[in-house]
Parts: structure tokens; sequence; C-alpha cells
């Protein structure tokens, strides 16, 4: 399957990494939207939010167990945002499931 997220779960595709166990990996964004742009995905192939199920949803449970330690890690002691865009109206880009952590600055109120 070609898929950027698990060429980079494989190691053929360099991250920086902050975070990762046998089950997800978090690591920086290339194209950062705040002072702290992190992506956390299951080391699964899940397409998007939509593809989540009674099967895949012990990961993604783990994702947002890890989530606070990766804030806490990143220094987001004032908040951040948790954010998966699913689909063509979300502008979903990379079609393996992903989490983004925001935080670093004060965001907008407004989300869409
Ligand atoms: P989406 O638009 O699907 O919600 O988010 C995909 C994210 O992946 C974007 O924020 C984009 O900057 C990031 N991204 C795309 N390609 C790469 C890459 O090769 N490495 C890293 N670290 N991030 C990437
Ligand atoms: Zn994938």
């Amino acid at each position: 399957m070609d898929c950027l997220f698990c060429a980079i779960i494989n190691g053929d595709i360099p991250s920086n990494k902050v975070y990762e166990d046998d089950k997800i990996l978090a690591f920086r964004d290339i194209n950062p939207q705040a002072p702290v742009h992190v992506l956390v995905i299951p080391k699964t192939h899940i397409p998007s939010v939509d593809g989540i199920n009674e099967e895949n949803s012990s990961v993604i449970a783990h994702i947002f167990e890890t989530i606070p330690k990766i804030a806490k890690s990143e220094g987001l002691t004032s908040g951040y945002r948790v954010v998966s865009n699913c689909g063509d109206h979300a502008c979903q880009s990379v079609k393996h499931l992903h989490f983004h952590i925001l935080g670093g600055s004060q965001m907008l109120d407004r989300m869409a």
C-alpha cells in the first residue's frame, strides 16, 4: 500500500519523533501551523476517523491516553487543540488516521 505515514512508521521516510511505542507514533508536522504541531498516528493503517470500529478502537483509546503525556512533555500547560481531519470537506490530505496536537500560542475561537 502506498501510504506516506506507513512509510514513516516503517522508517522508509524520516520523521522527527516525539513519542513511540509498539502501537503508536508521534512526530512533528513537516509544515507546522502552531509553535507546537505534533501528529499522533496508530501503527496500524486506519484510513481516517471514519474507519474506526469495534475491532480497532483500542488503539484510539491508547492515543488519547498518550496525548496528555505528549502535551506535558511539549510544555503545553496553557492548553492545546486536538484535530483530526476526516475526508474531503475537512481537507484530509494523508489517508492514514492522524490526530494533530496544536498548541504553544493563543488560538482563534472559530474552528471552521
Ligand atoms: P491532514 O491535512 O491530512 O489533516 O494532515 C496531514 C499533515 O501531514 C499536514 O499537516 C502535513 O503538513 C503533514 N505532512 C505531510 N507530509 C509529511 C511528511 O512527510 N512528514 C511530516 N512530518 N508531516 C507531513
Ligand atoms: Zn498508512
